[in-house]
């Protein structure tokens, strides 16, 4: 029998997108949002995913879908064409990008006004000293799932599961700001044969590695709030990094894979992009 209350991330997103609504209806002009995707499958499904909420907003899109085997110059020249269109307000690119990209220079290349995930190095800057004025969407997502259970975060065991730039860093840094005792775990800690003690005394847990069903839910410790950010597809059925059903019968609150993380993440990019619009009004 499950006793963990399972977190409706899809109801969170409607309920985000009602208030970018009104928001939206009180704005002077439309934000619009360039995207730069990959030609992959993961790439395009969250494109689409984007663009769907994006036109049901009334946010304006441009896209650029870019070959697997595009250069360093190439994407670098389609940011710097966005970054001097001022009527471009949000250039969001997606990860993971191929191989012979670099990821920390072309964070650099976006204009930092028009940075949607919070990646280039000023808005990291930011990030450390909690004043973020444009997040990292799924650290924000994260948290949204988080602070929807009503816990107080404070002195709460904060375990993070996954140190990347784009997850784990960045949700890391958010649960500090909220006075959680927060401890990143990375490949590093399972190597050392730690990870499962770690996840043992968890009591927020947020797991985002991109292996499926990796962390056991035997290991989740009675009462914990799971927040499982990985998306794997297995047997082409969506599953997360934590094993869900077992998990269920030890957590106080769980986020299901599919309909947890993914679409407050995507309303997250829509946000954002509303932010940089309002910024660059101000400026
Ligand atoms: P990444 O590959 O950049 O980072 C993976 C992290 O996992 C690294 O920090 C690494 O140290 C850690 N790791 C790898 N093996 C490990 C092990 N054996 N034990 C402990 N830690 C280990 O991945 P990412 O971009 O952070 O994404 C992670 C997952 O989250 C992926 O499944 C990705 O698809 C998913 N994701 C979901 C959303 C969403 O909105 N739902 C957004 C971004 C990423």
């Amino acid at each position: 029998m499950s006793s963990a209350v399972v977190l409706d991330g899809t109801a969170i997103a409607e309920r985000i997108k009602q208030a970018l609504r009104e928001e939206l209806a009180g704005l002077k002009g439309k934000p619009t949002l360039a995207i730069l995707s990959f030609q992959t499958p993961a790439s395009d499904v969250y494109r689409k995913a984007q663009c769907v909420q994006a036109v049901t907003l009334g946010i304006r899109t441009r896209e650029h879908t870019a070959s697997v085997q595009a250069t360093q110059v190439d994407v670098e020249q389609v940011i710097q064409q966005w970054n001097s269109d001022p009527t471009i307000h949000g250039v969001f690119v997606h990860q993971p990008m191929p191989s012979q990209i670099d990821p920390q220079r072309i964070s650099a290349t976006i204009d930092p006004r028009k940075d949607i995930e919070g990646i280039h190095p000023q808005n990291s800057a930011r990030r450390f000293f909690a004043k973020a004025r444009i997040g990292s969407c799924t650290a924000l997502a994260v948290m949204e799932l988080i602070e929807s259970t009503g816990v107080d975060l404070i002195g709460k065991d904060a375990v993070v599961v996954g140190h990347s730039e784009i997850v784990g860093r960045p949700v890391s840094m958010l649960l500090l700001d909220k006075l959680a005792t927060t401890t990143v775990c990375h490949i590093g800690t399972d190597r050392a044969g730690k990870l499962e003690d770690h996840v043992r005394r968890a009591d927020v847990l947020v797991v985002a590695v991109g292996r499926p069903q990796f962390i056991k839910g035997a290991w989740i410790k009675p009462g914990a709030i799971v927040i499982d950010v990985g998306i794997n597809v297995v047997n082409g059925r969506v599953v997360g990094d934590v094993e869900c059903e077992a998990a269920k019968q030890r957590a106080a609150y769980i986020s299901p894979v599919p309909g947890g993380v993914g679409p407050i993440t995507v309303m997250m990019v829509m946000k954002n992009t509303i932010e940089a619009f309002k910024l660059q009004q101000r400026a």
